[in-house]
């Protein structure tokens, strides 16, 4: 049945059309067949008809005049074609002829058409003049009839014909002319479909209708797209071919194990990686479940099937045992592999690995956290630094504070430790150093910490401990250090120390009121004979505030600039003229002037001095002229900040200074360590070219050794020797020895507080050098004109 399935658009539209056309020319040629056949029928029966109205009269006139001649007429009539049988009957029904030929059947499409109409016999009545004579019959033939239908038949076989072949050329040069345009365009398809991309630019034909136009337009348009897009997706394709070779390289490649593990924790993919890392070939290890491979249960526990989801995607360290059965770290990065529902069906990883980064980091942690040690803690002794110290009181201070509770600082001071430095040497100043540090170490209450703050200060800090307790544990403290023993070569070696007790937030609430009143408990501890424990009282610790409000005073002054340098003339005993000036430092209260005396050694308590006497000796060098050869106090305590030195040396040799006669007096007005670090720092500071003077020679702590270690220029006799030296002839004993002292190293002697004629004539008489005093002159102002005098009488 091919026939009836055309697969041509060209076939399909003929063959509908033809079928179309033979209905048509069919129906037609129905409808020609039925009228003529039933023409025909009528035609027979208006024939039998005309036949029996001429054959009637003459069967009536031969019934009444010749009857034999019936036989005759009738037997000729029969001899018609149209007749097939002739019956006569008379009036009472007597047969007078009947004669019959062979009955041809009716035409079988004659047969179907009009059969109501179709009757084969005609009869009509015999009437003469004397009424009926009877009846005639005549039977009609089919023969003319089915000649008739016969000729027709191939008429209208020969119409449908002919019309059928006019109406398919017809059609055929209608489709034609209809599908023709097609058939370039079908070309161009063919031409597609075999990637002849170019004939894509061929035009439908000029002829073409519209439609078939468009359809072409768009075809080519749609060819060009898809030749676009087929490129491109070759492109893509030659660069996905390209990629996955790149990547397949790179995953052959990777220092990092690819790992793909399926949902039931079996290794389903591993890179070379893997063989070279761990020893294992990836064949065997392929199948196998990962745990295997795993030497922790905690990480095996992450691959079992089932609990992949809960796997740490990324930040997960393994320890994979090696073939060789040591132990690698790797870093694992996981992507969870999902199906369309969610579901985790496996997971891809890499696995890098970290041994040796872990090594390196636990070294460099280690290396860190001694360095963090070293940084945080005294070499010598191992407990805290100074700049530790600091911190940790702030936090603490700051901690115990919000949560009310108390803060406890104990400073300890070795008693003599200069002594000891001096007398037995560094080691053994070290050796008692370690053991101050170990026995404080040993009572270190919890949460507290030991600290060493200075060169033979130690400080400890007591958690929530009040005053009482803290007086009871630093008693503590004292008795155990006071029990420990520094072995000597020969003997041994106690320890004493004094002790100075405050605690926040009684003393202060700040990190620099809580030091500064343990460094006044200590103060007074050392002022009371040392050796002992002090804790600021009630009442000390209101002259604390009277102390920081001095302090407030003095540090608004440094501020307002109402620190005023005073000069007082430095005279050459024997020539009696100025040989240089002193400045003395004075506070301007009101228009009053506060000696300095009175704010000193608050300056130094407080640690306002390194300022103050930067103050100074800055606005000194500014405001009195070069050629003054000028003496200036600085405080030894200034001394414990390095940036002072760094200052002092800077200012030394700026610009101010330079050319300048400058001697820096130092003086001892608490005990000071006069330590290498010391000795080297003025060394420096004298390097830029100035010289130093001992003042307030023969009163104080271990002056000689001072004189010995600092090899000064001038040695000030102190004004109490000179005071009354007229009537003490223990003080003319001390004056001589001091400056037979100065002189065997080589410095001149100054004699302060000269107040008359006979004490200089004495000290000259004694071979002093320089004398200073109200004899000579007051501090004078240095903003007051008339200060310098270039003689004095
Ligand atoms: P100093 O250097 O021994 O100064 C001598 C002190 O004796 C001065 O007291 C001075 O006014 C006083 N004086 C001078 N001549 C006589 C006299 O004939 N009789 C009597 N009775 N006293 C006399 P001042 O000015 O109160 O200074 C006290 C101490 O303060 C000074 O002792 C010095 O060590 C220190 N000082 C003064 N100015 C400064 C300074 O700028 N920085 C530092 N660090 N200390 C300073
Ligand atoms: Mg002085
Ligand atoms: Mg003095």
């Amino acid at each position: 049945m091919k026939f009836f399935q055309p697969r041509t658009l060209h076939k399909r539209i003929m063959l509908a059309i033809a079928l179309l056309q033979l209905l048509v020319v069919g129906l037609f040629s129905l409808y020609m067949l039925i009228q003529q056949v039933g023409n025909e029928i009528t035609n027979r029966q208006v024939l039998g008809h005309k036949m029996i109205a001429i054959t009637a009269p003459a069967v009536t006139h031969l019934i009444e005049f010749d009857p034999r001649g019936i036989d005759a007429y009738l037997g000729a009539m029969l001899g018609d074609r149209a007749i097939t049988a002739i019956t006569v009957k008379d009036s009472e029904g007597k047969l007078l002829f009947q004669q019959a030929k062979e009955v041809n059947p009716l035409h079988a499409v004659a047969g179907w058409f009009k059969a109501a109409e179709f009757k084969p016999t005609v009869t009509t009545e015999l009437k003469s003049a004397r009424g009926s004579l009877g009846l005639i019959t005549l039977q009609l033939s089919n023969d003319v009839l089915n000649e008739k239908t016969h000729t027709l038949l191939n008429d209208v076989a020969y119409l449908f014909m002919l019309l059928l072949g006019v109406d398919l050329i017809a059609i055929q040069l209608l489709v034609k002319s209809v599908m023709a345009p097609l058939t370039p365009l079908a070309a161009m398809a063919r031409e597609v479909s075999q990637g002849n991309w170019d004939k894509t630019m061929l035009a439908a034909a000029d002829n073409a209708s519209d439609e078939v136009r468009n359809l072409s337009d768009a075809f080519v348009e749609s060819a060009k797209t898809m030749k676009r897009q087929i490129r491109e997706l070759e492109e893509t394709r030659g660069q996905l071919a390209e990629n996955e070779l790149k990547l397949r390289n790179l995953v052959n490649n990777m220092q990092e194990v690819l790992l793909e593990v399926d949902q039931s924790g079996h290794v389903t993919f591993l890179n070379p990686a893997w063989e070279e890392l761990t020893g294992y070939a990836t064949e065997t290890t392929l199948h196998r479940p990962f745990t295997e491979f795993l030497a922790q249960p905690k990480h095996q526990s992450y691959f079992e099937a089932g609990r992949l989801e809960h796997i740490p995607l990324t930040d997960l360290q393994l320890e994979v045992r090696a073939r060789d059965g040591k132990a690698l770290w790797m870093q694992m990065s996981t992507s969870l592999q999902r199906d369309d529902s969610g579901a985790v069906t496996g997971l891809i990883s890499t696995l890098e690995d970290v041994t040796e980064t872990l090594h390196l980091q636990e070294l460099q942690h280690q290396h860190e956290q001694d360095l963090y040690r070293l940084t945080i803690t005294d070499p010598l002794t191992g407990v805290y630094n100074r700049r530790h110290f600091d911190d940790l009181l702030e936090n603490l201070l700051h901690m115990n504070l919000h949560k009310n509770l108390p803060l406890a600082l104990v400073i300890v001071d070795i008693d003599g430790f200069k002594f000891i430095n001096d007398t037995y040497g560094h080691p053994v100043g070290d050796q008692v150093l370690r053991t101050v540090a170990n026995t404080l170490r040993a009572n270190e209450h919890q949460g507290g910490a030991v600290a060493r703050i200075a060169g033979d200060e130690f400080a400890v800090l007591l958690q929530n401990v009040n005053a009482e307790e803290a007086n009871r544990i630093g008693h503590m403290i004292h008795a155990d250090l006071n029990r420990a023993i520094v072995p000597l070569t020969v003997g041994q070696l106690t320890i004493q120390t004094s002790i100075g007790i405050a605690v926040a937030p009684l003393h202060g609430k700040t990190p620099l009121d809580l030091v500064r009143a343990a460094d006044v408990a200590l103060y007074h501890a050392k002022q009371s004979g040392r050796n002992r424990v002090d804790t600021l009282s009630k009442e000390r610790g209101e002259a604390i505030m009277d102390i920081f409000s001095q302090g407030f005073e003095l540090r608004n002054a440094i501020s307002a600039g109402m620190i005023l340098p005073f000069m007082q003339p430095i005279v050459d005993l024997k020539t009696r003229k100025v040989f240089a000036y002193e400045v003395l430092t004075r506070m301007r209260r009101g228009d009053a002037f506060v000696p300095a005396d009175d704010f000193i050694p608050i300056a130094e308590d407080l640690g306002l001095i390194r300022d103050m006497d930067m103050f100074v000796i800055t606005q000194s060098l500014t405001l009195i002229p070069k050629n003054v050869h000028l003496f200036v106090n600085i405080s030894l305590n200034s001394f414990y900040a390095p940036e002072f030195t760094q200052q002092l040396r800077d200012l030394l040799h700026s610009p101010i200074a330079k050319g300048r006669a400058i001697t820096l007096e130092f003086t001892e007005r608490q005990t000071t360590e006069m330590s290498a670090e010391f000795i080297q720092m003025f060394n420096e500071i004298r390097a830029g070219g100035c010289n130093v003077a001992l003042d307030d020679f023969g009163v104080g702590y271990s002056t000689y050794s001072y004189l010995r270690q600092l090899r000064p220029e001038f040695v000030k006799i102190d004004g109490s020797f000179v005071l009354q030296l007229k009537e003490n002839q223990e003080d003319v004993k001390i004056v001589e020895q001091i400056r037979e002292l100065a002189h065997v190293i080589g410095a001149h002697t100054i004699a302060e507080h000269i107040e008359d004629e006979e004490t200089i004539a004495m000290l000259i008489k004694m071979g002093v050098d320089f004398g200073q005093g109200y004899y000579f002159g007051k501090p004078v102002n240095v903003q007051d004109k008339h200060w310098l005098t270039a003689d004095l009488v």
